[in-house]
């Protein structure tokens, strides 16, 4: 750590009114309101830490007999704006308010937005990119969130003297106690700016339109938000971004739907090719698939295609696909056609009808044995 007496620039045996004096110009100085420079909020907390030390007596001597920073002795080290205005500026009015709130910062965290993404299922099987345009609050390039107009800064507020506070004396049953409140001309900020950047109104950032490309992971979604750090808008006077969100909504899909990770359609299947078994080549999303009918097919019948689902989106493979068969009765016979099946029901036993537990359509009973296969 840098010597407090060097930090302040003055001697070893610089007299308190030095001391004082020389860090009053110091912190005019680096002030992180007055002083847009990103190194200057750090000046700011070694000078008056310093002067924390070297202000008060007994540090002072314990420090100089070579103890350490001086924050034993009841020293609070950093007591934050408050201490510091209140020491030199001319707050922290006897018998209260001596730890006042600190003058607000302009700077604030920017606000988070939110983008709906629609996808199509085939994308989010490997996942995808999107170029978006997202209409944020973005920094101001004129003034580059300093607020003021180029060639000029802010100012320490006359009427607050910096601390964004003002102190009054109120009458009570306890006698005077002092109150404290928002300056008014500052608005609490400490600081006042006489011309504000004319581009950005002297808010530091202005609305615009940002294009960017952003990567859709695999496995993705319906309602399922992404979160992009730091992407979001800018703060008030050039603060931190906030994060940008962005929900996805998996558009529907003609054929194809989805349980978890597994993709489920319906195969629709002749009689003749479930009575007697087939090949079939279909159109999976990512490619085309051979399928094997076994004769005998029944309707409801699961065929699993390991691996060929949607891809998880924390890693570890694929999920399968899932296809329920379902056997189409023929309709409209010719006459021939209903005589060969007239000879095949003759030479063929099979049972009558006959009642068995009710099943709620073919879809329910897919779905339902998806859920236990
Ligand atoms: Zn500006
Ligand atoms: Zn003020």
């Amino acid at each position: 750590m840098a010597d407090h007496y060097e930090v302040l620039g003055v001697d070893k045996s610089a007299s308190p009114e030095e001391i004082k004096k020389a860090y009053r110009k110091l912190a005019r100085e680096f002030h992180p309101d007055v002083n847009p420079e990103p190194s200057a909020s750090d000046r700011f907390k070694s000078v008056t830490h310093a002067y924390d030390v070297l202000s008060d007596p007994r540090q002072r001597q314990e420090y100089d007999q070579g103890g350490s920073a001086g924050f034993g002795g009841g020293a609070q080290g950093f007591g934050g704006f408050s201490d510091i205005f209140d020491t030199f500026f001319g707050g922290g009015a006897p018998g209260g308010g001596g730890s006042g709130a600190a003058p607000r910062s302009r700077k604030e965290r920017g606000g988070d937005a939110l983008l709906r993404v629609e996808v199509d299922l085939d994308e989010v099987i490997f996942g995808t990119k999107r170029d978006l345009e997202v209409n944020t609050a973005i920094l101001c390039d004129t003034c580059e969130g300093t607020c003021c107009a180029p060639g000029t800064r802010a100012v320490v507020c006359d009427i607050c003297h910096g601390s964004g506070q003002i102190q009054r004396a109120v009458r009570s049953l306890l006698g005077n106690i002092m109150t404290s409140s928002p300056c008014g001309t500052c608005r609490g900020y400490g600081t006042v700016i006489p011309s504000p950047c004319p581009t950005c109104a002297g808010q530091g950032r202005v609305r615009a339109t940002r294009k960017m490309t952003v990567d859709i992971p695999a496995g993705v979604d319906t309602g399922l938000r992404l979160q992009l750090p730091n992407q979001g808008e800018v703060g008030p006077a050039g603060g931190a971004n906030g994060d940008l969100y962005l929900e996805i909504k998996v558009k529907h899909h003609e054929v194809y739907s989805r349980n978890g990770d597994d993709l489920m359609a319906t195969l629709e299947v002749s009689m003749v090719d479930a009575v007697l078994g087939s090949r079939v080549r279909v159109d999976a999303l990512d490619g085309e698939l051979d399928l094997e009918l076994k004769p005998g097919t029944q309707s409801a019948d699961i065929i699993t295609v390991k691996d060929r689902g949607v891809s998880k989106l924390r890693g570890g493979g694929r999920g399968d696909l899932k296809i329920g068969v379902q056997v189409v009765t023929p309709t409209k016979l010719s006459g021939k056609e209903q005589e060969l099946m007239r000879q095949f029901a003759g030479s063929h036993k099979s049972k009558a009808p006959h009642l068995a537990e009710f099943q709620q359509g073919l879809f329910a009973k897919l779905r339902d044995r998806f859920l236990h296969v």
